[in-house]
């Protein structure tokens, strides 16, 4: 597993922080509290699973679950705004092969089928695909070719 921090791809995006910012502040103004104190650097984690063909990670202070990207690696509850967790992000930890879990996974065309949870294996999700009779071609890393 990593988070998306550690990606050498991944860089913060100034402009979705922005409407974090922004976002986090009407949901504060709703009960009277001031913007809180910006600081992106994340503390704890969430994470992520897919859930009806979603990334998906659940806040560990609300009933609520927040849609991910596996480019943004910052977790914000817009329910409660991480107002539990000192008003800071979170980092949102994908298995180091979700592109494959989302290609396994695009397989299926009912979107309703498209589930994931670690520590489930890729292994799995093709077993589970064969047993439905869910057919194609699905590439490995290295060029091999299951099918
Ligand atoms: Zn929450």
């Amino acid at each position: 597993m990593i988070t998306l921090f550690d990606h050498p791809q991944v860089k913060i995006m100034p402009k979705e922080m922005q409407t974090v910012q922004r976002v986090c502040a009407f949901i504060r103004a709703q009960v009277g509290k001031p913007p809180p104190p910006f600081d992106f650097r994340p503390r704890g984690e969430v994470v992520a699973y897919v859930n009806h063909g979603r990334w998906v990670a659940d806040c560990p202070f609300c009933a609520s679950a927040m849609l991910c990207v596996p480019h943004d690696p910052h977790f914000w509850c817009v329910e409660c705004g991480n107002y539990n967790n000192q008003d800071a992000p979170m980092a949102v930890v994908f298995p180091a092969n979700w592109r494959d879990i989302e290609q396994t996974l695009e397989m299926r065309r009912d979107a309703r089928n498209q589930n994931w949870k670690p520590p489930e294996t890729v292994d799995e999700l093709v077993r589970e695909n064969n047993d439905h009779g869910v057919r194609g071609i699905y590439m490995i890393p290295g060029g091999k070719v299951r099918r």
